[in-house]
């Protein structure tokens, strides 16, 4: 089964083998997906081009979302290799890492800003460019995290800045769908990354998710993929607008369970 053979995208927000952009690229490349990828700052670039190449990728381009010609470039040298393309991973976010602990009520204007433009509105941005070069369709997704609809201390203006961004995959869903284009975002539990450990107390919201989650464990890299190969293939051809949870279950429950508040 090749769920994605003839197949060409882009995965941005690969930094290390621990990336959640990462989990979607094994996962994608090993349906035959063929890939190009983007890296932020040569030190990421030569950790993210020995991986692209293990998929078979020598397309791996510079690009900071806070500089706008850095993102037209990488569009247009995906136009002059490929002319068109099927898919678009956004795995992108950051903040200051001083505002993700404390107080939400203290996020500066200038974090709020930079937080909403690189975690939020970025993606409306790529998905312009992207859908530009998708004439018969495509799939386009996001990650974000259940922080943005429920108080998860330390999360902060990320929570805002997710809460936004799932209200983009909305909107831009109702946009891009008459072209046959579709917008999903996956939200995936506590997962240890370089952006994940920059939350404040991240190992205890990460233990505490394992210990209260329904299935009583965290989530891998690989079954984010997994999830966004489905979203990204045809299996999906009828979603679109979702916001999709592999969290362990974790955004359904309300009360810890008794057992685990026995010590
Ligand atoms: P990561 O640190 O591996 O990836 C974050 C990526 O964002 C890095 O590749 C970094 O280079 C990129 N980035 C930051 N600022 C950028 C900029 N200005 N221009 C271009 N790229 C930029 O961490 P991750 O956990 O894999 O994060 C990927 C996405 O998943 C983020 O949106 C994050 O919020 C989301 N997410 C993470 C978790 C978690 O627990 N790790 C849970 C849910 C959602």
């Amino acid at each position: 089964m090749s769920l994605m053979q003839g197949k060409r995208g882009l995965i941005m927000g690969v930094a290390n083998d621990h990336s959640i952009a990462w989990g979607i690229a094994r996962a994608v490349a090993g349906q035959g997906a063929e890939l190009a990828f983007t890296y932020q700052g040569e030190a990421l670039g030569r950790r993210v081009k020995p991986l692209a190449e293990s998929l078979g990728s020598n397309t791996v381009l510079p690009c900071d979302v806070e500089d706008l010609e850095s993102v037209d470039a990488v569009f247009a040298a995906l136009k002059e290799k490929w002319g068109t393309i099927d898919f678009l991973v956004h795995a992108i976010g950051f903040s200051d890492k001083n505002e993700l602990k404390g107080s939400y009520a203290n996020t500066t204007r200038a974090n709020f800003t930079r937080t909403m433009v690189i975690s939020c509105f970025s993606f409306t941005e790529l998905a312009k460019r992207a859908a530009a070069l998708m004439p018969n369709g495509g799939s386009l997704i996001t990650l974000t995290y259940g922080g943005s609809t429920r108080v998860m201390p330390n999360y902060n203006v990320m929570g805002v800045a997710k809460a936004a961004l799932e209200a983009s995959v909305r909107y831009l869903a109702a946009d891009y769908g008459p072209q046959g284009i579709r917008v999903n975002a996956i939200s995936a539990g506590p997962i240890r990354t370089l952006a994940g450990a920059g939350i404040g107390d991240a190992r205890l919201m990460f233990n505490y998710q394992k210990q209260h989650a329904p299935l009583r464990r965290t989530v891998s890299i690989d079954e984010v993929g997994g999830a966004a190969l489905y979203l990204m293939s045809d299996l999906s051809s009828g979603v679109t607008g979702e916001i999709h949870f592999v969290d362990s279950g974790y955004n359904i429950i309300s009360m810890p369970h008794p057992d685990a508040l026995k010590v």
